[in-house]
């Protein structure tokens, strides 16, 4: 223990914290998948307080991306390259959103453009220009969701991609399959109808259902190449869909460190 702390060197003081897991072996076969929800501070009495981050750290971890020589990827172009379209980065990562919120556009999009990154963000149809209304209001505030024209701008940008967060932000598990069935394809078919282009990716709200077999089948079944789930680590790349499950993603927290961060890109998990 002693000896493997002297060896981390200048993590050795922040190492000696059991919080961490610095220990483990770095995963380099894999798409280290961020998961983001809310950008700035969050409001007062907020009981998701940790699901916002400030955008001076999304600015630092952006960087990090960047200065590590990490290809950010679009959804579009992770498939292209495993169909051979695109040539595979060295170190090819991404960059996820979950919900639509406004702050996405109006704190997280100027960041991604002037570093010259891209990011995915997932959709909830019936929410569109209007706000979180799946949230108890005196847990979680009300907040504006992204316009049309705002995700417009950002996929015209070419740094923005879209995918679908169902039609309500259903628990997927416990609405009927015929409902679960519409919010899948239908949020599918209306949000392609909106701008014009294939939703790849489709994220499960809360991660409900991404393991539930019958859920699973009906995004599978509604042609999404990729699901995602919430589950933490890094899913192995070229991805098999049957035998790697949804793909995991590394949870950002609002409080997390640098070298949590960088935990988590490295080993797919900065916390026991
Ligand atoms: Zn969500």
């Amino acid at each position: 223990m002693i000896g493997a702390l002297a060896a981390v060197g200048g993590l050795a003081a922040v190492g000696a914290s059991l919080r961490w897991n610095w220990w483990r072996p770095p995963v380099s076969e894999g798409i280290p998948t961020l998961m983001y929800h809310k950008f700035g501070d969050p409001p007062r009495g907020s009981t998701l307080a940790k699901l916002w981050v400030a955008a001076a750290d999304f600015r630092r971890q952006m960087r990090y991306l960047k200065e590590r020589g990490y290809t950010t990827l679009t959804f579009t172009e992770l498939r292209d390259i495993e169909l051979g379209k695109l040539q595979r980065p060295a170190k090819p990562c991404l960059v996820t959103v979950d919900d639509g919120y406004e702050n996405n556009y109006t704190v997280a999009y100027p960041i991604v453009k002037e570093l010259g990154l891209k990011f995915n963000i997932f959709l909830v149809y019936e929410t569109i220009e209007s706000y979180n209304s799946w949230h108890n209001p005196q847990g979680e505030h009300w907040i504006p969701m992204m316009t049309w024209a705002q995700i417009r701008e950002m996929q015209d940008s070419g740094h923005c991609e879209f995918g679908s967060h169902t039609m309500r932000h259903k628990n997927l598990p416990q609405v009927s399959l015929e409902d679960a069935k519409w919010e899948i394809e239908e949020s599918k078919k209306k949000i392609e109808e909106k701008l014009g282009r294939e939703m790849v990716g489709f994220a499960y709200p809360y991660g409900a259902g991404a393991y539930d077999p019958a859920v699973r089948a009906l995004a599978r079944n509604a042609g999404y190449r990729y699901d995602f789930g919430i589950r933490q680590g890094i899913s192995p790349f070229p991805w098999d869909p049957e035998k790697h499950g949804p793909i995991k993603r590394l949870f950002i927290r609002g409080d997390d460190t640098m070298l949590d961060f960088h935990l988590q890109m490295t080993r797919g998990k900065a916390y026991f």
